[in-house]
């Protein structure tokens, strides 16, 4: 039997726009992006592009890819189109907020034929996904509320 246990390599993200390595910053850093402290972030600082850790892991494994300005806005503007599907599928369907959060994602994310990573997380997305996504939120608000469209 062997002795020791094998190291696992750690995850560390490239940036998703220039390609170089990502520098891992806590609250503090001369690079850290906000004042306030938001928990760990993998950061590409030419980019200004960056994804936090999930919150308990040691071993600071990025959220998703790394997000850009554009990309960030993009996330902020698709979870809050979809935080109020599942609010009233919580009041419909009784289940939790965490499992109505997760299927509406997988559906939208379905729905542009894209993959999610296996956390299923809206931080896999890009921004050509998140728009897409948000694209067929405002379809299917549109049809469900039943007023002619005046966009087109
Ligand atoms: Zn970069």
């Amino acid at each position: 039997m062997r002795v020791g246990r094998p190291v696992k390599a750690l995850p560390h993200p490239n940036c998703d726009y220039c390609g170089a390595p990502a520098t891992l910053a806590r609250a503090g850093d001369e690079i850290y992006p906000y004042r306030d402290n938001h928990g760990s972030l993998w950061i590409c600082v030419n980019c200004q592009a960056w994804i936090g850790v999930f919150p308990r892991s040691t071993r600071n494994v990025p959220l998703g890819r790394l997000a850009d300005a554009r990309l960030r806005e993009l996330k902020a503007k698709l979870h809050a189109m979809l935080e109020p599907l599942a609010q009233a599928k919580v009041r419909r369907d009784g289940c939790s907020i965490f499992e109505a959060r997760a299927k509406g994602l997988k559906w939208v994310t379905q729905q542009i034929g894209a993959e999610l990573a296996e956390k299923g997380s809206i931080h896999s997305l890009d921004a050509e996904q998140c728009e897409g996504a948000i694209a067929i939120i405002e379809r299917f608000e549109q049809e469900r509320s039943g007023y002619p469209s005046d966009s087109d």
